[in-house]
């Protein structure tokens, strides 16, 4: 027995030196790791800005996905393009055997969202355009920064795995992730690392982070067109019932329970007054903490919509656009992953980060607090109650042990979706916090990429205990295809006067040099 192990520890030795530099201990393997992360800061503050100036809605990422695919494909990545049926969607590979460590994060941006960076109040780059008011710019530098690292030492010392990279197409309208899975891209993966912008650095388990999920569907409604003069009697009016719609889900909201949450927007609402609409449609998010929950809300929606058009004599189509499992991360995992978050810590905030952080913060009427200066602690579940919002990276977190890393590269008490959260996106806040995140993500994959166990133990917790009694049912029906067209004109409408504005690093080190902009621009000398 003994004689047997020897011999194999010997072979073991041999294809070490054979193939790549013997590798070190783990801890000399997480400090290279860090030191390649730190070697690569101009490429990560590049990556930065360049995806801050392309800022493309969801469904529309071309640039930013060409960019991205072009970028990984250099450095030694097989990219397959159009994934899942959505255009601007891919995976990038490299390496090869198990385990299988996917990365992942959002690439869109927010309407009407353009904010120069650096500048502590409103000021567009462009009127009305589409601007990364959320900081989706920065998880791409922190995903393949990670990558490159990695790749560089897995080739070195011959390390197997293989690195997946996955974009979040239009996160903001929860309209990817459900098709992924069910394409079955994540069959053959054994984690997910996802990372998502914020301004804290942490991480948890459960139901922590946008811990609702959701139905995004649109309702139709068809009426009968009429002079709204002449012969109103002849008209059924589309409006009328998406009104009525509304009206009824207002009064009946009073009624439901306190962890939903529902919005909507009216996206037609017929063409002029002297004609009646015949057609007009109005799209609902119904958001819940639970499946069984989202569907009963959903449920009543239709009914609420049927009822309209019994009332107006009109008829009602529905498409479903977006949906999102509530999240269900790995408490394994994290556990694993909070210990690097307290190995790399936070970054150095300059003193010009900490006073464009106050300027904005003041200029909201916020606690004028600054930056975080400290990690936070594993994050158990969070009570739905009080939080809201949603991430349609829950479906896969019921499909794959996964993890959603938090990385500061942003300002504290912003309110998410606006152009406030996008002054810090292409600044030395966002440049550091995503070199932050970098090296978290990349030594949880080393762990991960080091110890069989880990994978194992992460899979029986799964199996085990994450979905021992919930079973993942998809909301979207097997007919539902993904809402490419989403966006289309919005982007279309700005792309020319928004290309102007691309961020070009052969000529300028920063986009802030590039838009000529002082770090930091606030209003008076003292925050
Ligand atoms: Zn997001």
């Amino acid at each position: 027995m003994r004689s047997v192990r020897v011999a194999v520890y010997a072979m073991f030795v041999m294809a070490m030196t054979a193939g790549g530099q013997e590798k070190p201990n783990v801890e000399e393997l997480k400090r290279q790791t860090i030191a390649a992360i730190d070697a690569r800061q101009v490429f990560t503050q590049q990556m930065v800005d360049q995806i801050f100036s392309y800022a493309e809605l969801g469904f529309q990422e071309f640039e930013t996905s060409k960019y991205l695919t072009g970028v990984l494909e250099k450095n030694g990545f097989k990219i397959e393009r159009g994934v899942a049926g959505i255009p601007t969607a891919w995976i990038a590979t490299y390496g090869s055997g198990k385990p299988v460590i996917a990365f992942i994060t959002d690439i869109d941006c927010i309407p009407r969202a353009s904010q120069k960076p650096g500048v502590a109040y409103h000021e567009p780059i462009i009127e009305g355009a589409p601007g990364h008011g959320e900081g989706h710019n920065t998880g791409s530098a922190v995903n393949v920064t990670a990558a490159l690292a990695l790749r560089e030492l897995m080739e070195k010392y011959k390390i197997a795995g293989t690195l997946k990279i996955f974009p979040g197409i239009a996160e903001e309208l929860l309209g990817s992730k459900a098709y992924y899975v069910r394409a079955g891209l994540f069959q053959d993966v054994d984690i997910v690392l996802g990372v998502h912008v914020s301004d804290s650095f942490e991480t948890g388990y459960g139901q922590h982070f946008a811990p609702q999920g959701l139905v995004s569907v649109q309702y139709q409604f068809h009426g009968r067109a009429a002079h709204a003069a002449s012969a109103p009697w002849d008209g059924r009016s589309a409006l009328d019932a998406v009104e009525l719609m509304d009206t009824g889900w207002n009064f009946r909201r009073e009624h439901l329970r306190l962890q939903q949450r529902s919005h909507y927007v009216i996206v037609n609402g017929g063409d002029q007054p002297n004609v009646v609409p015949s057609e007009a449609a109005v799209w609902y998010y119904f958001r819940e903490i639970d499946y069984p929950h989202i569907k009963e809300l959903y449920e009543l929606g239709n009914t609420m919509a049927e009822a309209a058009t019994m009332m107006t004599g009109t008829t009602v189509t529905r498409k479903v656009v977006g949906e999102a499992w509530p999240p269900n991360f790995s408490k394994v995992v994290a556990e694993v992953q909070q210990k690097e978050i307290e190995r790399v810590g936070m970054p150095q905030w300059s003193e010009a980060d900490q006073t464009l952080a106050k300027a904005l913060q003041k200029e909201i009427g916020q606690p004028v607090e600054g930056l975080k200066v400290k990690v936070e602690e594993l994050k158990a579940p969070s009570p739905a109650t009080e939080q809201g919002g949603s991430d349609d990276v829950g479906d896969i977190s019921w499909n794959v042990p996964m993890v959603y890393l938090q990385y500061p590269a942003n300002i504290p008490h912003t309110p998410g979706h606006s152009w406030v959260d996008a002054v810090a996106e292409a600044t030395p806040i966002a440049h550091k916090g995503s070199t932050a995140g970098a090296k978290v993500q990349a030594l949880t994959a080393l762990d991960y990429l080091l110890s069989p166990e880990l994978v194992q133990q992460a899979h029986e917790y799964f199996v085990n205990v994450q979905t021992k009694d919930v079973k993942y049912v998809p909301l979207i029906g097997p007919e539902d295809q993904p809402a490419i067209e989403l966006n289309r004109e919005k982007m279309a409408k700005f792309l020319p006067e928004m290309k102007k504005y691309y961020y070009d690093p052969a000529k300028y080190k920063t986009y802030l040099e590039q838009l000529g902009i002082t770090y930091p621009t606030v209003k008076g000398n003292n925050p």
